[in-house]
């Protein structure tokens, strides 16, 4: 396994393996500290149309909007952009032997997902966030409206 804690960059949030174990369940410790994926179609954003922000589940910065998530069927919630550019960083994954540009949270460091383009979707960037539900969590508008 390579050790991809090389970053030189120091985050915001900064915690210690036993402290994120402690401050995140054993499923989102695996997804965010240990960059695992959840099964596809299970996570409980995928569909959600609910307005608000998506936020990182591990310290709780701003990482995406609803405005921009739209219906991939990939099976993870997809978005087209983040909220804003230096909100997530990028790490290029070369595991499973495919080229993949990694998604994380630009405070904490915590895996969110994965990144792909040019994929044909019809959105402004020609983007596809793919990104774990329980990496995130949805604080909804003041006044969303219940989901339909
Ligand atoms: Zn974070």
């Amino acid at each position: 396994m390579s050790d991809k804690s090389t970053s030189a960059k120091p985050y915001a949030v900064q915690r210690t393996d036993d402290e994120w174990r402690a401050a995140l369940s054993p499923a989102e410790y695996q997804v965010l500290r240990k960059a695992g994926t959840e099964p596809a179609f299970r996570g409980e954003y995928t569909d959600t149309k609910t307005h608000g922000v998506y936020s990182c589940r591990a310290c709780g910065a701003e990482l995406f909007r609803s405005d921009t998530k739209f219906e991939s069927h990939c099976g993870w919630p997809s978005f087209y952009s983040p909220l804003a550019g230096d909100s997530v960083e990028y790490i290029e994954d070369r595991s499973l032997g495919m080229k993949r540009v990694e998604v994380r949270c630009a405070t904490c460091g915590s895996h969110l997902g994965h990144v792909f383009e040019g994929e044909g979707y019809d959105t402004p960037t020609d983007q596809r966030y793919c990104i774990n539900s329980i990496s995130l969590r949805l604080q909804p508008d003041e006044d969303a409206a219940p989901e339909a």
